[in-house]
């Protein structure tokens, strides 16, 4: 608890213990009136201050106006009718202070425990300096600086390890606990936790660009993308309230004026009393409070599960997935490729590598990197020229002044080289010199090992349709699709083909359905712009991937998918279920009141409980480890 809490719960316990000496004491009359006005002040002062500077703002229907004016109302009407009874209006006071200091409670503690869990930011980077280590800011260090992570340290900054090994810890970015090795060469990203070893450092990118800066903004910015749910509980508070209130005035006033037309006595006291009991129910606050902490509580679960998820709007658009459609490499397929083979080559094998390796030197395309490692010497940037990538298709460029194209047959097909076929299974590259065929490489992926388990997940988890496209051979694509028992499989498309297939599919899904698409980023972003809802994976480092997609994981297993959807479905239910709850009370209520069987104790009691349950509620939202 915070000072202000504090001071708040000593309030109310202050107040409370007054009103039950009072109970035992006769005091009547002014002194009664004086004596009771004590705990009601205390307890409520400052809703009747914020409802005054309300009233000169001209901003009358907020919670605290609706307060001050049914429980001053209540007293005027006690004073008036000589009942002395000033206990209700106490108590609405008292009750609904109380309500405010568990939800301001709840809510810090909530943010706070997200804070908690989405502790990545660093808060020193060390630099090497002449007379040893300096702490600096992180902003501070430039692209290419020496940075020294000590063990338990967070790894400020994205950059290569030069020297050293270690373990690092990457729990808090990608929800996955088992530690990763780091060694010389290996690029290892902000946010981890350096466990065992001294690691130094060559930062690659400034600090406001490492991944830790992006999720960090992505998280912080993730409320203001607001959903459709909060949306219809902000239109429906600022018709509701006003609704409620003029019900209030008609009820005070029609039904005495009715009867005194009738020829009876108007009986104003009562009337006014269920009035006032009606501003009491119309605060929205349970609903108002409720439905964005869900959503928060909602997003920060999956963050610390590793799927970050840009706003509510895309959490909601995901608990109405019905269609997934997958890209096959690297979502799939681990995007390892394997150099199987180099056949009929017109040049020596080596010669063959070599050339297709310099030609890929510059792609960061998964095919491209495996035949570089394949090749495994270092590459000289300097024999190669005007690299043309080409999106589905391969790559051209210039090497030793030979126009060298390297990828699949459409690509043979573009610079005219006649192709020959391949036999073996597997995704074929091949290798056209100065527009003649010089042979191809075959190369092998392989299935993520969790990516059959992960289309079951799916399946249970309430998707109806799941689709594989790849820009592969339609070889290739059908086996991969019946090991994973996905039925429905496009081959041989282009980046291009890709959005047409998306939109396609779109254009045939039940009304009210989503389609989301999950791809790596490479070759698929304007895919992922286009659907629905677009989802990257192993997103850790991949700038493009998190700017593209709505919903980023952070690693690269296929299971968080399902994870994802599962964490969306069960927000969502509790944000329905905290919508029915509240709205369903107040209309009970409404109608009780207004037929006199309710009065303002009920009022408040279920206002306080409503929002005590939907705010309990919401924070389940929060916990999603055994989806
Ligand atoms: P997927 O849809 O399976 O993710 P891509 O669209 O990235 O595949 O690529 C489709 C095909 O285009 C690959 O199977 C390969 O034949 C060819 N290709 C794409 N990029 C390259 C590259 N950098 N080098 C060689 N071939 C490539
Ligand atoms: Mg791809």
């Amino acid at each position: 608890m915070n000072r202000k809490q504090r001071i708040m719960l000593i309030r109310i316990i202050i107040s409370a213990s007054m009103m039950v000496v009072l109970h035992f004491i006769d005091a009547s009359g002014a002194l009664g009136f004086i004596l009771y006005m004590l705990p009601y002040l205390i307890v409520g002062y400052d809703i009747l201050l914020e409802a005054i500077s309300g009233i000169i703002h001209g901003q009358v229907l907020d919670e605290c106006f609706l307060m001050a004016t049914a429980t001053v109302g209540a007293i005027a009407l006690a004073l008036y009718e000589g009942s002395g009874d000033y206990t209700e209006a106490i108590a609405v006071m008292l009750f609904y202070q109380i309500g405010e200091l568990f939800q301001s409670y709840a809510v810090g503690k909530s943010r706070r425990n997200i804070a908690e869990l989405m502790d990545i930011r660093p808060d020193y980077a060390n630099i090497e300096a002449d007379a040893g280590l300096e702490k600096v800011d992180p902003d501070d260090v430039a692209v290419g600086s020496i940075i020294v992570v000590q063990p338990g340290a967070k790894v400020p900054i994205d950059g290569i390890v030069i020297e050293g090994e270690s373990s690092l810890n990457t729990v808090a970015l990608t929800g996955e606990s088992l530690p990763r090795d780091a060694g010389p060469g290996d690029a290892i990203v902000s946010g981890s936790i350096n466990m065992t070893g001294v690691l130094r450092i060559r930062t690659t990118k400034e600090f406001g660009e490492s991944t830790v800066s992006k999720i960090l903004d992505l998280v912080e910015n993730a409320s203001s993308r607001k959903s459709k749910s909060e949306d219809f509980i902000s239109k429906f508070a600022r018709i509701y309230t006003p609704a409620v209130c003029i019900g209030a005035l008609l009820l005070a006033v029609l039904p005495p004026l009715a009867n005194a037309a009738l020829g009876n006595p108007m009986a104003w006291g009562s009337w006014i009393y269920r009035a006032l009991t009606f501003l009491v129910i119309s605060c929205p606050c349970a609903l108002v409070i409720s439905i964005p902490l869900s959503f928060f509580a909602g997003i920060g679960g999956a963050s610390n599960a590793g799927v970050l998820i840009k706003g509510s709007n895309y959490l909601e658009t995901l608990s109405k997935t019905r269609i997934v459609v997958f890209d096959k490499t690297g979502t799939l397929t681990k995007g390892a490729f394997e150099v199987s083979g180099v056949h009929h080559g017109t040049l020596p094998d080596g010669k063959l590598l070599e050339y297709a390796a310099h030609a890929e030197s510059a792609s960061s395309h998964p095919i491209a990197k495996s035949i570089m490692s394949a090749y495994g010497r270092p590459i000289d940037r300097s024999r190669v020229s005007g690299i043309e990538e080409i999106g589905g298709s391969g790559i051209t460029a210039y090497v030793d002044g030979h126009r060298v194209a390297c990828g699949n047959e459409r690509l043979m097909k573009m610079v005219g080289a006649k192709t020959i076929p391949c036999r073996s299974v597997g995704t074929i590259i091949h290798i056209a010199i100065d527009g003649s065929y010089a042979g191809h490489i075959l190369i092998s992926d392989t299935l993520k090992p969790r990516s059959a388990q992960a289309i079951e997940a799916l399946r249970s988890a309430g998707i109806q349709r799941i689709v594989m496209l790849t820009g592969d051979s339609h070889a290739i694509a059908e086996k991969g699709a019946s090991e994973l028992g996905i039925d429905e499989v496009y081959s041989e498309l282009m980046p291009d083909g890709k959005v047409e297939k998306v939109e396609y599919l779109m254009a045939s899904k039940m009304q009210g359905s989503k389609l989301a698409f999950v791809g790596d980023g490479i070759n698929d972003a304007p895919v992922i712009r286009r659907a629905d809802i677009g989802i990257a994976m192993g997103a850790m480092g991949s700038d493009a991937a998190i700017e593209a997609a709505d919903v980023v994981l952070m690693d690269d297993d296929p299971m968080k998918i399902a994870k994802a959807i599962r964490i969306s479905q069960k927000c969502l239910r509790i944000v329905y279920e905290n919508i029915v709850l509240a709205i369903g009370i107040k209309a009970a209520c409404l109608i009780l009141g207004a037929l006199g069987l309710a009065g303002m104790w009920l009022a408040i009691f279920a206002d306080v409980g409503v929002m005590v349950i939907a705010v309990l509620n919401a924070i389940r939202a929060l916990f999603v480890k055994k989806l």
